[in-house]
């Protein structure tokens, strides 16, 4: 258990946020010798923000191990992430990042975390990403453990309501913790309260009212207060409000929380249309682990926010299950009116989508040549006539996992201020920073890579700071 929190003391390093990136921060801050205070938004049961749904961490290794099937050197790593963002990542903090994610693996496994082999029907990560056993809950629960077993004082429902700050040097936060404010402070602070993905007043702002349509994929805690504050007291900001990590979810969703078994993987299997009936985007363009986390934009640019994976008998079982069964009819037609779309349009897309497509050998594994001709937009690879009864529909919206808008640091994960100079005793890792390295994009696995090793850079340096 964690010792008592005590606000009327002054903590060397006070951490914000629950998640991994705050408890590796609060990690490291301790093994160096800093007295730590965490404080948690959420209640006990739901500490620890997105995290909780993780299953993964992408870093560089350089062999096979018992659960990695081959090298990740860093220069692959660094052609993956430029490929997803266009180049819109810090190339120093990035290559930074990289370099260090090395280590991650085998200083992560010393906090107690442990890996497994890849889960099956993912996708395909087993060589570039580790899996936590048990999840991103277990790995939440031996990091915590750890800390409270170092002497990191936690405290859960603990809401940063306020910073002093004044001329990039952090004072105290303003705590709101059952019904009572308390004012603490500490010589350093380590923001890692993550996005803003929870807060629909503020997605709105950027996204209009689209966004009322949106389905946030993880905790309902990470609403941008901390971020907000920081930016209004003169921290400079990083990264495009717009851009995120989207992914097409089942419509059935809550609102809050889905977490990964919401997620649709089988959009290659079949087509998507619209409401209107219509296809929109070339369902097999390349492999799945390249092109998921665009359906979630792209859902969001359809009228009204919906769409519809439709596949039939045989694709039924190619992809892993989600929570909520398909809709299932014994015609198009019929599955049209189920869904609520005109039976007649979704009818004659079907028929066009069938009868464009050339005969091929099909196999998912590979960029197989089925395919459409004469189709816009066209099915590049997987296509298959949907002619085996009964066909399937999941209804979809977009899934927001996380935002990208957050705090610059440098590469001791130390905040700078909007006029260019190093904020005195401020650090961020995780979500609330991830847009220096996330200008757009994104590969699986990377949000804990960047939490991971922002957040122990953060708590050395924090700790660091202090004791000077
Ligand atoms: C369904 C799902 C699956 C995912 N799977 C993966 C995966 O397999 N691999 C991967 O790399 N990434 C994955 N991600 C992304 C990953 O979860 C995040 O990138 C990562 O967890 C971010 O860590 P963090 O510590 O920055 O934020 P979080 O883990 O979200 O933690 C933020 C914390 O801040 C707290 N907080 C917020 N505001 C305040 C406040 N004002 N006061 C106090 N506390 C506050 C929250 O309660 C929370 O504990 C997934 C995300 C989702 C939603």
């Amino acid at each position: 258990m964690s010792a008592v929190p005590e606000f009327a003391r002054r903590y060397d390093t006070l951490v914000v946020g629950g998640g991994n990136a705050a408890l590796c921060a609060a990690i490291s801050a301790r093994r160096a010798g800093a007295s730590v205070l965490v404080l948690e938004g959420a209640p006990r049961f739901y500490r620890g923000g997105n995290t909780r749904h993780t299953r993964n961490m992408r870093c560089v290794h350089d062999s096979a191990t018992a659960f990695l099937t081959g090298p990740y050197s860093e220069e692959e790593f660094w052609d993956d992430l430029l490929h997803v963002t266009g180049g819109r990542t810090d190339e120093e903090l990035a290559r930074l990042m990289i370099r260090r994610s090395r280590d991650m693996l085998g200083w992560i496994a010393e906090q107690g975390v442990r890996f497994q082999p890849s889960l099956g029907g993912t996708l395909s990560l087993g060589r570039t990403n580790a899996f936590f056993l048990g999840g991103g809950r277990a790995m939440l629960n031996a990091l915590y453990r750890t800390a409270e077993d170092l002497g990191v004082v936690i405290a859960y429902e603990s809401e940063v309501i306020g910073l002093d700050i004044a001329d990039g040097r952090f004072e105290s936060a303003l705590v709101h913790r059952d019904g009572v404010r308390h004012t603490v402070r500490a010589a350093t602070l380590v923001a890692a309260a993550g996005g803003f993905e929870a807060n629909l007043e503020w997605l709105k702002e950027h996204w209009g009212e689209p966004a009322d349509n949106f389905l946030i994929r993880g905790t309902p805690y990470n609403r941008g207060t901390v971020l907000r504050m920081l930016l209004d007291c003169g921290v400079e900001a990083v990264g495009d409000p717009t851009q995120c990590h989207a992914v097409a979810i089942d419509a059935r969703a809550p609102k809050f929380d889905g977490g990964i078994i919401t997620r649709l993987d089988c959009v290659v299997f079949g087509i998507v249309v619209n409401r209107d009936a219509r296809r929109f985007h070339d369902e097999g363009e390349d492999f799945w682990p390249k092109r998921y986390a665009i359906w979630g934009r792209l859902v969001a640019a359809q009228p009204d926010q919906i769409a519809y994976i439709l596949f039939d008998a045989k694709s039924r079982d190619l992809f892993m299950p989600s929570l909520y069964p398909p809709v299932e009819a014994a015609t198009p037609g019929e599955l049209a009116e189920r869904l609520g779309l005109d039976p007649a349009a979704l009818e004659r897309t079907v028929a066009e989508f069938n009868a464009a497509v050339r005969p091929g050998t099909f196999d998912h594994t590979v960029l197989d040549d089925c395919r459409t001709e004469g189709l816009s937009p066209p099915k590049s690879h997987w296509a298959r006539r949907l002619d085996t009864p009964p066909f399937y529909a999941y209804p979809v919206r977009p899934g927001i996992t996380f935002t990208y808008l957050g705090t610059r640091v440098d590469g001791d994960a130390r905040m700078r201020m909007a006029d260019g100079k190093p904020a005195a005793n401020m650090f961020a890792a995780g979500e609330i920073m991830a847009g220096n390295v996330l200008g757009r994009g994104y590969a699986a696995g990377i949000g804990m890579t960047i939490g991971s090793v922002f957040g122990r850079i953060a708590g050395q340096e924090a700790a660091s700071h202090a004791r000077n």
